[in-house]
């Protein structure tokens, strides 16, 4: 780690210094929770062409894992990930312990709005309520004009655009497309613990997604068709243990009939081999 003084700050107490030196700045904000990948580079790239300074914080979020198993096994690849930041554009990686982000007496633990509730909300119980207060937490520490989230958590971001509107109504919040994998799976820090067998397997979510998005795109705009376009693509593989595959409202994540023109999206979450992976398309 040697690009410079600073660079690399573990502490809230530093990060502090450093924002008070740079008020004349406008940064962009790219939260993570590191294991980075071409996903992360996409937004961290994007973030550079949208202010003065990157801020990348890595940090993995305990209160947003259901099982400790989970967050124990999180990759945790801090090193590289610094290199990985500081390459595709980051002034500044913010790593900062868990004790410091969130002290014994901390108080400001937040309920997520309403549009938690389904999908994610419902599979994970209490996820998003760690997603709001870690990103609360991490606005009030970075103060950036703007933060920048991807497309392959769609609720996530709905969620946060809900918190950020009353919270941080000063802070744009920005979406980065999914990218993916040239056999199309939506990269993601959980595709490391695939095994090979699966990682093969894991291409017939993708593969469902684009079907259904096909179908659309050939005219056909009842929902319950072109769900069970999906569905029969992923039949073909046994092993893929569907959540929810649901067509739904941009906005509002209700749960559509026929599809609604440039205002609809595919959520999808299922478990193959025991890992559980999420993805969407928007229509
Ligand atoms: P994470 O480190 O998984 O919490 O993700 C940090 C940010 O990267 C979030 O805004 C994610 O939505 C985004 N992200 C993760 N995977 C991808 C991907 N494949 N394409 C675009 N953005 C992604």
């Amino acid at each position: 780690m040697d690009s410079g003084p600073m660079t690399l700050i573990r502490s809230t107490e530093h990060f502090a210094t450093w924002r008070s030196s740079i008020l004349d700045q406008t940064i962009s904000f790219v939260p993570t929770m590191g294991a980075l990948h071409s996903g992360h580079v996409a937004l961290i790239e994007y973030a550079k062409s949208q202010s003065d300074i990157v801020v990348v914080s890595v940090f993995v979020n305990a209160l947003q894992f259901g099982d400790s198993v989970d967050f124990d096994k999180y990759p945790r690849t801090l090193e590289t990930d610094y290199e990985t930041s500081i390459a595709a554009g980051a002034s500044i990686v913010f790593a900062p312990s868990a004790l410091d982000m969130f002290p014994t007496d901390y108080k400001k633990y937040l309920t997520p709005s309403a549009i938690a509730d389904k999908f994610e909300g419902a599979s994970r119980p209490g996820h998003f309520a760690g997603v709001v207060t870690v990103v609360n937490r991490l606005f009030e520490i970075v103060t950036p004009q703007k933060a920048i989230f991807g497309a392959k958590d769609y609720q996530q971001i709905a969620v946060i655009r809900a918190m950020a509107r009353e919270l941080h109504p000063t802070i744009e919040i920005l979406q980065v497309d999914t990218i993916r994998d040239l056999d199309g799976l939506a990269l993601s820090s959980r595709n490391a613990r695939l095994s090979q067998s699966a990682r093969l397997k894991a291409k017939t979510i993708p593969d469902a997604l684009f079907a259904l998005r096909s179908e659309f795109d050939s005219g056909q705009t009842n929902c319950a068709v072109l769900k069970q376009t999906a569905f029969d693509v992923l039949k073909n593989e046994t092993n893929i243990s569907i959540e929810y595959l649901e067509v739904v409202d941009r906005q509002t994540l209700e749960e559509l009939s026929v599809v609604e023109l440039h205002s609809s999206v595919v959520l999808f979450a299922g478990i193959i081999d025991g890992i559980r992976l999420i993805d969407n398309v928007e229509l």
